[in-house]
């Protein structure tokens, strides 16, 4: 007898990043204590269907020669495992409100948010997601299901 046909199953790709207020209110002021530098670090998260969902929020201080204009940091055991998403800011009103040509080439991580801060508090937050040769652009939501996120000026 042969055996039914079963559907092959596919890992759901991850489509977009959920950031509860207690974590975005986290990085705004990491962002902003550390202004006119750029300040990053890295949310530890859960993956719940299609969403990463930020559950700890994990500064790190800027190591870049240029702090203002680069942020760089060692990964080492102060970051979470993966499923993770790294962030960094933009200070400058000349940098772009996603991914520099830099950003694009040196960060390692798969998940990556920017966020736009050029005054300080920050205007709006960009998700992006590795891909074989370039970054997809990821959905990014305050709470399960949608909530509003500054993503434009
Ligand atoms: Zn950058």
């Amino acid at each position: 007898m042969i055996p039914p046909l079963r559907p092959l199953v596919f890992p759901q790709p991850v489509r977009g990043i959920v950031i509860p207020a207690e974590i975005r209110h986290a990085i705004e002021s990491h962002v902003a204590a550390v202004h006119p530098k750029e300040a990053g670090g890295f949310l530890a998260c859960t993956r719940q269907g299609d969403r990463l969902h930020a559950k700890r929020h994990v500064s790190l201080p800027n190591d870049a020669p240029m702090p203002r204009r680069r942020f760089s940091a060692v990964v080492d055991d102060r970051v979470p495992p993966p499923p993770r998403v790294f962030y960094h800011s933009h200070t400058s009103a000349r940098s772009p409100s996603g991914h520099t040509r830099t950003d694009e080439r040196s960060i390692p991580e798969p998940f990556s948010i920017v966020v736009f801060a050029p005054h300080g508090p920050i205007l709006s937050y960009r998700a992006f997601k590795r891909r074989l040769f370039d970054w997809r652009e990821l959905l990014i939501e305050s709470k399960t299901g949608g909530g509003r996120f500054p993503r434009q000026l």
